[in-house]
């Protein structure tokens, strides 16, 4: 398999330089699969991830992990096309599984301000789940605007735009295999 890892990029006009490489990415969610499967044994979860930044951490954290669990999606929009978060969020996808008296993780690519988590956990325990836990690949603890509780945390980044691994800047980067962070914040 090949995996597309130049060590700085240009996205959309904007240089990037690599943050966390494609092994330091692998051994971390190697680990948090690890602790979710002793955390969750004889428990089956719902990983619901949050698109559209999680996919990636969600599909390679799910293969990390070996008791039986589920999947569903939320999506929101946040950022539109911009580098920082507009401060409002929307719905645009709802789960479509039952989550009633079930275990839930909630999969974020990351948590920057918190708002979309705060939003989303907000909808969650409406549908009365037996317990919500959120994981994220990411968390920007310095940008934290909302009150969210994060149980399972990557890595800690200083609260500078980061792209790849999922993470776009105007829809682009996604598809890059590392996480990558803006140069000009250097
Ligand atoms: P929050 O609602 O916590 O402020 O932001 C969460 C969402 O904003 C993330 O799920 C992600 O889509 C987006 N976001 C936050 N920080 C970054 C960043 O540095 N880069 C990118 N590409 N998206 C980000």
């Amino acid at each position: 398999m090949s995996f597309y890892l130049p060590d700085t990029v240009n996205c959309n006009g904007e240089e990037f330089r690599v943050l966390l490489s494609e092994e330091v990415l692998r051994k971390r969610i190697a680990e948090l699969g690890k602790q979710i499967d002793e955390d969750y044994k004889d428990k089956k979860p719902i990983l619901i991830g949050v698109l559209n930044g999680a996919f990636i951490f969600l599909a390679d954290l799910m293969r990390c992990i070996s008791i039986p669990c589920e999947v569903d999606f939320y999506k929101l929009s946040s950022y539109g096309d911009e580098k920082v978060s507009s401060g409002n969020v929307e719905q645009r996808k709802d789960i479509d599984a039952n989550i009633e008296g079930r275990h839930i993780i909630l999969v974020e690519d990351i948590v920057d301000t918190g708002l979309s988590i705060n939003y989303i956990m907000n909808i969650v325990e409406k549908k009365n789940p037996k317990s919500v836990k959120v994981v994220s690949l990411l968390c920007k603890p310095e940008s934290i605007k909302y009150h969210v509780k994060v149980d399972y945390i990557g890595f800690e980044i200083p609260p500078k735009f980061v792209l790849g691994y999922g993470l776009d800047y105007a829809q682009e980067g996604r598809n890059l295999a590392q996480l990558y962070v803006l140069k000009e914040n250097d």
